[in-house]
């Protein structure tokens, strides 16, 4: 099998009857932009900004920011890259920052962008890092945790704040910014249509989204079977995303681990999603697979067992799989 993949490495994931899915990469380390060539990806479509931050024993300054970034800019070339602001506190709390303590439910607290936005002088650190590391070319900025439609205005409003400010003293600032939300509260869902005008992309975090959705702890190995990716609360919330942004002619990727197991995956392309970022690894069998799938017809069959109670999709799913060969 590694055969395979490695052969359709360079290939593009083209389904046989002609739809395109792109496929990045997601990443968090310096040493992780090297491999986009290795694995086949398209780009690196989530960069998790937080990892610096984590292995740090103190506050990463500016400076050191902005080389890693310039870093994965460079390695990655003309591929995009999508840099996520970061996404700590609750079970990712860095000591150096404190603020979470008091947190009961971590995953629910003081984290991610509520914690960049009330320590907003990190975020505007973290900012003129990402805006000077992309001096002259595309910086595409996306918000963790987005929960309601002000809290992604504030944000974008402060990055741009610092390239106004970096530009007034003729600095060089990024030829063109493109602003991302992660769809991963299921509040910011029931407000999309506020949500959408004011983005360039959103990225579906299914990790975080499936956690809040079913109440079930990401983390917690005694939940893991007690909601699946194929049932059709997470399925149909995924389809009301993919319509929503349709209709605002806004991309959609899904960014969560969801996407790069190889049933789950098709399910997603069956809801119409054409962009994965996905772990490295999972790159060359979703590539193979795509390669090999006929979607047109998944899209139909989607509808119909999401439109019938007690379906089980997994079992439909599968076996359509196995009547295509994959
Ligand atoms: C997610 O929540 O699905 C996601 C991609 O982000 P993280 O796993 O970093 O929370
Ligand atoms: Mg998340």
């Amino acid at each position: 099998q590694a055969e395979e993949w490695a052969k359709v490495r360079d290939l593009a994931a083209i389904s046989r009857d002609g739809k395109q899915i792109s496929l990045y990469m997601n990443a968090g380390l310096a040493d992780d932009a090297a491999g986009i060539a290795l694995a086949g990806a398209d780009g690196i479509g989530l960069f998790r900004t937080e990892f610096q931050f984590l292995v740090s024993a103190t506050l990463p300054r500016r400076e050191r920011q902005q080389a890693l970034y310039k870093t994965v800019l460079d390695a990655a070339g003309d591929k995009p890259v999508v840099f996520r602001t970061v996404d700590i506190g609750g079970d990712k709390a860095v000591p150096y920052l404190g603020g979470g303590e008091e947190d009961e439910n971590p995953a629910m607290g003081w984290r991610a962008l509520r914690l960049a936005l009330g320590r907003d002088g990190l975020m505007k650190v973290q900012a003129r890092a990402l805006l000077e590391a992309a001096a002259g070319r595309t910086l595409a900025v996306m918000f963790p945790m987005v929960s309601e439609p002000w809290e992604f205005a504030e944000a974008r409003a402060l990055v741009e704040a610092q390239k106004d400010r970096l530009a007034s003293l003729g600095r060089p600032v990024p030829s063109d910014i493109q602003y991302g939300a992660m769809i991963e509260v299921p509040a910011l869902i029931e407000q999309l249509d506020l949500l959408l005008p004011m983005t360039d992309f959103v990225s579906i975090g299914t990790n975080d989204l499936t956690q809040f959705l079913f109440a079930a702890d990401r983390a917690n190995p005694r939940l893991a079977d007690r909601y699946d990716w194929l049932s059709p609360a997470i399925l149909r919330v995924i389809r009301r995303v993919v319509c929503a942004a349709a209709l605002h002619d806004v991309p959609v990727t899904v960014c969560g681990e969801m996407g790069g197991r190889p049933l789950e995956a098709l399910a997603l392309m069956a809801l119409g999603v054409e962009r994965l970022s996905i772990t490295p690894a999972g790159i060359g069998p979703i590539k193979a697979m795509v390669r090999g799938a006929t979607l047109e017809p998944l899209f139909d069959a989607m509808q119909e067992w999401l439109a019938k109670p007690g379906v089980n999709i997994r079992a439909e799913l599968s076996s359509a799989a196995k009547r295509q060969g994959l």
